[in-house]
């Protein structure tokens, strides 16, 4: 299950995006974050994307204690057209079984 729900999150891209101009490397963001999506980036001395399946994405905590605004989260509007395309894939699969249903 937890695989799936990963999978999920990837396939819909809900993780967060780091601005490395932005970012000052100051780890608040990977203080906060429980689900260590988050990492240290040595070389760079900024904040990566280490784990995107991991982000539990409706928290955004990281975005709220980044000071700079470094840490953004994809458009709403591609969240809304994805989920309207499951649905819609759901019901064309659901569509023969309500036939049978009737007939
Ligand atoms: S909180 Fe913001 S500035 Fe600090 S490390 Fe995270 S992304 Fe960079
Ligand atoms: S939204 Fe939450 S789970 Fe995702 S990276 Fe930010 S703090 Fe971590």
């Amino acid at each position: 299950m937890e695989r799936r729900q990963k999978a999920a999150r990837l396939e819909m891209r809900l993780a967060p995006v780091i601005d490395a101009e932005k970012c000052t490397g100051c780890k608040a963001c990977i203080k906060f974050c429980k689900s260590r999506v988050l990492a240290f980036d040595k070389g760079s001395r900024k904040v990566r994307v280490k784990n995107p399946g991991n982000c539990q994405t409706v928290c955004r905590i990281c975005a709220g204690v980044c000071t700079v605004g470094a840490i953004t989260f994809p458009d709403e509007e591609a969240l809304i057209h994805y989920f309207r395309k499951r649905l819609e894939n759901l019901q064309a699969v659901m569509q023969p079984v309500r036939r049978g249903w009737a007939g």
